[in-house]
């Protein structure tokens, strides 16, 4: 199992809602890429293990009662994967779940009871409500499956609170549209409502914001934060922006190929960010509040994950690569209170030999060094993630 950075301490106190120990996903790889790394293989007189992605390795989490914890990452990090595993959409290769502090069953025993306990928001509004249905059906079907809001008044009174509560109002009106009749905010305030019709205690948001317009972000986010302070929910919010992390977040845990690289409060990470990825990420989301300009630029494309590079994940695209750094993992270092880095610049006593800079994130045969060869746009090479969702507005 990869050793990654702990999980942060939860805010507050006592047994988290929920909680995810040691989380990992191997994906199987489609047949005909396996049969062409076997034939491959036996070419070479080797032997082929199954090939598997490595979506997401030994994480760790805890989410608890009115509490926001951000998973930032760029795309194919894992964190679509670690919020579908926390859904018990899929299922995990290794890791457990606690609810409560209990185990949640592997097998999908409970799954309806714990469906009503963790909700989870997609990322596409137009695609998480089916088209052909007004809201009226969107709402009124968690509430029967799961034998809340009664019938007739009673039903209706609970559809419009669920709307009030997202502030779709008048919420007679937007009971009767369909969702090519909403926009996109109101879309996705339409699958919040949804989730919530069965008095979640945990939401884990996908990127419920990135499919967005700017200007109606703000929107959505303040509704989450609402969310938090009212129903004391416990929520998980996923994204690749880590300007929207800080200003919704207590805790952002940041991920790279599947694995959790940094965590810690958000304002600490954010303003002393420590580990070279975190860095990288933040030096492409400008914010005028940081107390001091970061200089660091990368470059590359994310690996590979079914051949992730040895050691640390990060290090062909890594300015400050050493040679322990492609030869094993970095443990989790404490770098202050409750903030832990997975970097071996954190780790005291490396020889000189183990210090040497490996040289794999500079010149030209860098590329070269990546696992899949490529220089595609990445956040340090480009114009930069989104702005910061404070900059924008409501919807209309
Ligand atoms: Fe990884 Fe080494 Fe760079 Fe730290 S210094 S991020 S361990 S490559």
């Amino acid at each position: 199992m990869t050793e990654t950075a702990p999980s942060p301490a939860a805010p507050g106190t006592g047994v988290p809602l929920l909680e995810a120990r040691g989380l990992t996903k191997h994906f199987a790889v489609h047949h005909a890429q396996r049969r062409g790394r076997a034939r491959l293989a036996r070419a070479r007189g080797r032997r082929a293990d199954p090939p598997v992605v490595h979506a997401v390795e030994d994480v760790s989490l805890s989410l608890p009662e009115s509490g926001i914890t951000a998973v930032v990452g760029e795309s194919g990090s894992g964190k679509s994967t670690l919020a579908r595993m926390l859904a018990r959409l899929i299922t995990p290769t290794a890791g457990e779940l606690l609810l409560d502090g209990s185990p949640v069953p592997a097998q999908s025993r409970g799954r309806r009871e714990y469906a009503r306990d963790v909700q989870l928001v997609l990322q596409d509004p137009f695609s998480s409500l089916n088209p052909v249905h007004d809201v009226r059906y969107h709402l009124a079907r968690p509430l029967r499956i799961h034998g809340l809001g009664g019938q007739g008044a009673d039903l209706e009174a609970a559809m419009t609170g669920l709307l009030e509560r997202v502030s779709l109002t008048p919420a007679e009106q937007f009971l009767r549209k369909y969702p090519h009749e909403l926009s996109g905010g109101q879309r996705q305030r339409v699958a919040i409502a949804r989730a919530l019709a069965v008095r979640p205690r945990v939401l884990l948001a996908d990127e419920p914001v990135s499919m967005l317009d700017v200007s109606i972000r703000l929107g959505v986010l303040n509704l989450l934060g609402d969310l938090r302070e009212r129903d004391r929910l416990g929520i998980l919010y996923i994204t690749h922006d880590i300007a929207s992390a800080r200003y919704l977040a207590d805790v952002i845990m940041v991920m790279y190929a599947g694995q959790v690289v940094e965590s810690g409060p958000a304002v600490t990470l954010t303003d002393e960010p420590a580990h070279p990825y975190t860095r990288l990420l933040l030096s492409a989301a400008p914010d005028p509040d940081r107390p001091a300009p970061l200089s660091l630029q990368g470059r590359g494309s994310p690996p590979s994950l079914v051949d992730p590079p040895s050691g640390c994940r990060f290090h062909p695209r890594c300015p400050h690569a050493m040679a322990i750094c492609a030869e094993a993992t970095p443990p989790g270092s404490e770098v202050a209170d409750r903030h832990v880095s997975a970097c071996w610049l954190h780790v005291s006593g490396l020889t000189a030999a183990q210090r040497q800079a490996s040289g794999a994130a500079t010149g030209p045969s860098r590329a070269a060094a990546r696992p899949n060869g490529l220089d595609t746009p990445h956040p340090g090479d480009g114009p930069g993630l989104p702005p910061s969702p404070a900059t924008g507005g409501e919807e209309s």
